[in-house]
């Protein structure tokens, strides 16, 4: 990006009441087989053009054609049985009944593509897509063929290295892997997590970025917030790998947030997709606010580096609050671009 400080979004924008349920996670669509893929089209010329209206510089499809960041993605792929569920702990957090891993993972046909290139068609601004990352995959299943963490990751990388390049061929100019599970498995991070990332980009040519964070406003995530004390260092573990590793940015939650800011030192170099919006609160930012933030973060990412972003998904907000907390991150890089100049 040649603009400073160009801003974007982590991912999910909420969408319209006549598509799905608002205001939650995994909403159930509202139409069905032609009128939803019609829908679907049209939530997201929407979502696109509130993203334009409130001056946002690299845009997204919202996340308006999946029901959830990563099953929808699975969804796609054979060997995984959705009829066949077990329980497991997510992310060592909350209990939830997942499909199982039933055999040899593959990706019948490409699962974005169509939708990329829908949303290519739509505007000249540069589009980052965003796809589920190994490890987060891996750990919102149960597996019962290949009995592995490990391995499993690594057949899905190899998947999302066929569907990244297709999305990079259809115009996509980032792609992103959301990997919040990157801050619960620290030891494996370092044996296997960042090499399944790297194996995900292979031979990309586009920019490649990592979402890590504490999640979406939900209570499962807010209640474990609050017992990780008053500065959260998680980031601390990871960052030196990730610092080492071939992906280009880094995308964090930073506003509102207990992350001592000075963590950023380890990862200097890498661009930074710097969360300065946060999702978790129904409260709109002031422009001041987002601004704070930002300068903040300069004392450890060089100006050319930073990328202005929201914590994480908005997904489960109100239209009108996510409106105005883009409109909030558009002003406030607005206000620290001046300064810089
Ligand atoms: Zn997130």
């Amino acid at each position: 990006m040649k603009k400073l400080l160009p801003t974007s979004t982590a991912g999910s924008l909420p969408k319209p009441s006549w598509l799905a349920e608002p205001e939650k996670l995994w909403s159930q669509w509202k139409l069905r087989d032609d009128e939803l893929i019609s829908g679907k089209q049209d939530a997201l010329r929407v979502s696109l053009q509130e993203q334009h209206h409130s001056g946002i510089d690299i845009v997204s499809d919202g996340e308006q054609t999946r029901q959830h960041f990563v099953t929808t993605f699975i969804e796609h792929l054979s060997g995984v049985d959705f009829e066949k569920r077990e329980t497991v702990k997510i992310r060592d957090r909350y209990d939830a009944s997942v499909p199982t891993v039933v055999g040899p993972v593959s990706r019948p046909h490409p699962v974005f593509v169509e939708d990329a290139k829908f949303l290519r068609a739509q505007t000249d601004q540069p589009i980052k897509w965003a796809l589920p990352g190994p490890m987060t995959m891996v750990d919102t299943l149960y597996d019962a063929h290949y009995k592995s963490r490990k391995d499993l990751a690594w057949e899905f990388a190899k998947i999302l290295n066929e569907e990244a390049k297709d999305l990079e061929a259809a115009g996509v100019d980032i792609i992103q892997f959301d990997e919040p599970a990157f801050n619960v498995f620290f030891d494996e991070v370092s044996e296997w997590g960042v090499a399944c990332l790297e194996r995900a980009i292979e031979g990309l040519k586009c920019e490649t970025v990592v979402h890590i964070c504490y999640g979406y406003g939900i209570k499962a995530n807010t209640d474990w917030k609050l017992t990780l004390g008053s500065e959260w260092r998680q980031y601390e573990q990871i960052f030196p790998k990730l610092q080492q590793s071939n992906i280009d940015i880094i995308s964090l939650e930073c506003h509102n947030s207990h992350v001592p800011i000075e963590l950023l030192a380890l990862i200097r170099g890498k661009k930074v997709m710097v969360g300065a919006i946060d999702v978790a609160s129904e409260t709109i930012e002031t422009p001041e606010e987002v601004a704070a933030t930002l300068r903040e973060a300069l004392k450890y990412v060089d100006a050319d580096k930073l990328y202005p972003c929201t914590n994480c998904g908005m997904a489960p907000l109100p239209r009108d609050v996510a409106r105005g907390k883009l409109s909030a991150l558009h002003a406030g890089a607005e206000i620290v671009r001046k300064e810089l100049a």
